[in-house]
């Protein structure tokens, strides 16, 4: 059995009080959902006090980025022992990031593994965007992210990684994927490439989720599909009742 799995990604939203507020109405309704696993991703400079606030509860708490050496010269960027100093959880390949800080599959995979060596649970993107999706071209797009992503990730690692199949056209566009269309994505594009990469065992116990456009209202349709395992939430995760109905549908 896959563990459900609900991360809140919240993007560059919320200053550290703001943060505090918002976990303050988070935390009771989410740790009424211990079946799913919680995941809270806000903008690094709420990493620490937000540490403070989950200590002692089964929240766990991302971030939405890393870098892959250890320490340097590498003005703006997190190393990854930084990172797991408040984290359990690290975002890796988000669209927003390959689109607009030029974010490569080669970056991805540098990222993954530093990622895992440290002990941190990749959340890791691959999705099409719309010109790739209507071009038919999805499965060529998801697989060379997937081929090329997990590259040399060693074996026993692998099955710590969780996906999230994020099409990019469905991403904050209030325009979600079907259901049926996110689980087909998942069972004859993801897992296949897994079994490729990994053997049987590790794919089919990778934890697949579906981010975009995730609301409280569609959040049982990708829940109920049997290739998906939670979701990765933007928008609607800086909802408190929102997001809190979201879980809630994960456990169901
Ligand atoms: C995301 O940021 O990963 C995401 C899926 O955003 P949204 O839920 O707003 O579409």
């Amino acid at each position: 059995m896959r563990k459900p799995i609900v991360a809140g990604n919240w993007k560059m939203n919320k200053t550290a009080e703001q943060a505090r507020l918002l976990v303050a109405d988070l935390l009771p309704g989410l740790q009424a959902v211990p079946a799913v696993e919680r995941v809270l991703c806000p903008p690094a400079t709420s990493l620490m006090a937000l540490k403070a606030m989950l200590t002692g509860t089964e929240i766990g708490l991302g971030a939405q980025n890393l870098h892959w050496e250890a320490s340097g010269a590498f003005t703006g960027e997190l190393a990854p022992a930084m990172v797991k100093e408040f984290c359990e959880y690290v975002i890796i390949g988000h669209s927003e990031r390959r689109q607009y800080f030029a974010e490569t599959d080669a970056s991805v995979n540098k990222k993954v593994k530093a990622a895992l060596a440290i002990g941190l649970i990749p959340i890791v993107c691959v999705g099409e965007t719309l010109a790739e999706n209507e071009g038919g071209r999805t499965a060529e797009v998801v697989i060379r992210q997937l081929m090329e992503g997990w590259k040399d990730v060693p074996t026993e690692q692998a099955g710590t990684i969780v996906v999230a199949y994020e099409p990019v056209w469905a991403i904050g566009t209030g325009r979600a994927s079907s259901g049926p269309q996110a689980n087909a994505v998942v069972a004859d594009i993801i897992r296949p490439a897994l079994i490729a990469l990994f053997g049987r065992d590790i794919a089919f116990g990778t934890r697949v989720q579906y981010g975009g456009s995730v609301t409280a209202a569609n959040a049982a349709e990708f829940f109920g599909q049997p290739e998906i395992d939670g979701a990765l939430v933007g928008g609607a995760s800086l909802k408190p009742a929102e997001f809190i109905k979201i879980v809630e549908a994960a456990a169901r």
